[in-house]
């Protein structure tokens, strides 16, 4: 028996600006709020929605490749033999319509890492084999005197699996300290600090580029929260009529959100396929792999996609496309038990 599950740790570069709604909630003179975290109360995406954005991606990666497999049939005179309905875009789906539902076969990649609900009348959904914890933001991007910076703080160090102490929060830390540096507004002192060097490597191993690592600036978790807040981008657009396509008059509205160059880390927790069944048949998805990394690979499909249309993003152009930097499995990725809590058997 294999490991029961694996952690990989994920980092993404913002491309665009990147707005994950809260479907409503206005703040001061901004109509559409971005989700943030209720105790820090600094913006993330949710898990959930992660989840929903990754479904969506593996299941078009997949549905492009049968076309394509269809196609390279039709040229050589042959017949599909592949996948018949339900196809990919029914396994993407919420699963609730009769004749579109989830396949909920234990070879289908996008079913069994993203899991499908009890039908009418059918046996028990699945849980899915892969969780994502939210995405937090990791190093955020402010103006300064010195050019733009990349601001971060213990807490989000911690979501990484680094611990830093005995950060003032009066001070901010820089390379090389001088005289006192504007965070966009704020004026602070700067010092150094020595576990730069420490915090610097760990970006590397998580694949974060020159540019930002040698721009850093350390401040305390209260700072950065008032740092992000007052940096975020706010934008106003006009809403357009579907109907007609023209602009609405007076139908102006503002939208925040995180800006272009933020990095956003987060986790995929992978189980291990072949410890579940699906309506008595083993899970399995791959010929080669075995064990969580089935899982892992059907989850990187969706990165390319990530890159090119975006996650959340007001259903628009240019809006939340994000480069994944580094898929690196995480520390404590062994799956076993483990004093720290880390591990355990499924
Ligand atoms: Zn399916």
């Amino acid at each position: 028996m294999g490991k029961s599950y694996k952690k990989w740790s994920v980092t993404a570069l913002a491309l665009d600006p990147v707005h994950v709604g809260t479907g409503g909630g206005r703040i001061g003179r901004v109509d559409l709020t971005i989700v943030r975290d209720p105790v820090t109360r600094i913006p993330k995406i949710p898990g959930s929605s992660l989840a929903g954005v990754y479904r969506t991606y593996v299941a078009m990666h997949h549905e492009e490749n049968r076309q394509q497999q269809i196609q390279q049939a039709a040229q050589s005179g042959q017949q599909y033999q592949g996948r018949q309905k339900p196809f990919y875009p029914d396994c993407a789906g919420l699963g609730l319509d009769a004749n579109r539902g989830h396949c909920r076969q234990p070879d289908c990649p996008v079913c069994t890492v993203f899991g499908f609900a009890r039908g009418a009348g059918q046996e028990g959904g699945f849980a899915g084999l892969a969780a994502f914890t939210d995405a937090h933001v990791l190093l955020f991007p402010v103006p300064t005197r010195r050019g733009p910076m990349w601001v971060t703080c213990p807490m989000a160090l911690q979501t990484i699996g680094l611990t830093v102490s005995g950060v003032d929060g009066e001070a901010v830390y820089v390379e090389h300290a001088g005289n006192r540096l504007n965070l966009g507004w704020l004026l602070l002192e700067t010092r150094t600090c020595d576990q730069m060097d420490a915090i610097k490597s760990k970006l590397e191993e998580l694949r974060i580029p020159d540019y930002i690592r040698n721009h850093l600036a350390l401040v305390s978790d209260g700072l950065f929260h008032h740092i992000v807040n007052s940096n975020l981008e706010v934008r106003t657009s006009v809403s357009i009529d579907p109907a007609t396509g023209a602009a609405q008059e007076g139908a102006l509205f503002s939208y925040e959100a995180l800006p272009r160059g933020t990095v956003l880390a987060w986790e995929v927790i992978a189980k291990n396929p072949g410890l579940f069944t699906i309506g008595g048949q083993k899970v399995d998805l791959s010929q080669g792999t075995k064990g969580p990394d089935q899982v892992w690979e059907v989850v990187q499909k969706a990165h390319p996609y990530l890159e090119h249309l975006g996650i959340g993003g007001m259903g628009t152009r240019g809006m939340g496309r994000v480069k994944v930097l580094s898929p690196s499995p995480s520390a404590g990725a062994a799956g076993l038990a483990q004093p720290g809590g880390q591990g355990g058997t499924a």
